[in-house]
């Protein structure tokens, strides 16, 4: 494990030679939008604006309606979108409540304007939030508001960096997130709890940087005694990410967990992910990586060889709610294959039971991101500022 000082220094290189291309420091902050993908592949929708509202083509900002009181629906053709039975033949709108108006798709209310960008016969509703009631909308998803105020305020600045990250990776892009858990879960207005959303206002605008560059403040439920290398995942290799010993989260409910799949169910999605291991006989954990997680196994096929897979893409393929994290012992008994594991997700980042009992324990939010994102330092946007 590379000691916190010398990923500190690691950190600080990379912002000499990074800083510019995220913070443009010292000048005034623009606010920040999130572009939440809440509807893809949708056909039509209720919708229903509450005071005055503007439609505008999304390419000029022209005007084409202006109204009060809009309820009914969009409806997506292959050449134009209907809202409230008016035809648009533009292929991208804005749907703009005026004043302090909120739009609300499918019985669920927004803040901020709706984007529609029409496809082929269909549509995705983009919501157009600021940073800080996207940051209030996801955070009850993710975590209780009855939790430590110290981890919530740790959360709350995980989550803006983490949304933060994916506006300025997705800039090209139709949207930044998708509202499910794919990217964060976002609930809108109705989702905001006064404990969480007070805790976002006391952090507001504050984000995790790595040598002054945010990067993708990932977190999980339960890392299980160790976080995970970022590097060993996916192709990110930031010193913030690098994995650290955790001793809080023992008491967390998903610390310990086991499961057991038949192994003709397992063959079966196995073979659905085009992976031919007819009849499994054996299987061997071939690599495990310094936090106890297994990296790749061997499959023993009933024809004798060996089909090899990446732990990771194992979990996967049979079920990241089955087999909760790729820290687990396998054996096959009989027709089953049984696990025994600890913890719960990917492992990288924030342990966030590891955040709730440090909490408890009475460390500070910033000692908690200190330890799960080694060698970070939290920066204001609003005084940093960002491109
Ligand atoms: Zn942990």
């Amino acid at each position: 494990m590379v000691p916190s000082v010398i990923r500190t220094t690691i950190c600080a290189f990379l912002g000499a030679c990074l800083c510019a291309s995220w913070f443009a420091c010292g000048s005034a902050a623009e606010p920040v939008t999130v572009r939440v993908a809440i509807l893809r592949d949708a056909v039509m929708a209720r919708v229903s604006v509450q005071g005055y509202y503007r439609i505008e083509d999304a390419a000029t900002h022209q005007a084409l309606a202006e109204g009060k009181d809009l309820k009914g629906a969009i409806t997506a053709f292959k050449y134009a979108v209907n809202i409230n039975g008016r035809r648009y033949p533009q292929s991208r709108l804005y749907l703009r409540p005026q004043d302090s108006g909120s739009i609300e798709v499918n019985g669920r209310r927004y803040p901020g304007d709706l984007e529609i960008i029409r496809g082929r016969g269909s549509a995705v509703l983009v919501n157009h939030v600021g940073l800080e009631d996207y940051v209030k909308g996801i955070a009850v998803r993710e975590i209780s508001h009855y939790w430590p105020f110290e981890a919530l305020l740790a959360h709350t600045i995980v989550f803006r960096t983490y949304a933060l990250y994916a506006v300025q990776q997705n800039a090209k892009r139709d949207y930044d997130v998708t509202g499910d858990v794919y990217s964060q879960v976002y609930g809108g207005a109705a989702a905001e709890r006064y404990r969480i959303s007070d805790a976002c206002d006391q952090t507001s605008g504050d984000v995790l940087t790595c040598g002054g560059r945010i990067f993708p403040a990932y977190y999980h439920s339960t890392c299980g005694g160790h976080t995970q290398n970022a590097s060993i995942l996916w192709n990110i290799d930031i010193p913030a990410l690098s994995g650290v010993d955790c001793v809080y989260c023992k008491g967390s409910p998903h610390f310990s967990w086991n499961a057991a799949i038949p192994v003709a169910e397992a063959v079966g999605k196995l073979s659905a992910a085009g992976i031919m291991a007819d009849g499994i006989t054996a299987i061997e954990t071939s690599d495990i990586d310094q936090s106890g997680r297994v990296v790749k196994l061997a499959l023993r096929t009933a024809r004798g060889g060996f089909v090899e897979i990446a732990g990771k893409d194992f979990r996967q393929i049979l079920g990241n709610d089955i087999v909760k994290s790729t820290n687990f012992d396998v054996v096959l008994r009989g027709r089953m294959i049984e696990f025994s594991g600890r913890g719960w997700g990917h492992g990288v980042g924030l342990c966030q039971w590891g955040a709730y009992f440090m909490a408890k324990a009475g460390y500070s939010f910033s000692d908690i991101l200190a330890y799960y994102y080694p060698g970070s330092e939290v920066r204001n946007i609003n005084t940093y500022g960002i491109r």
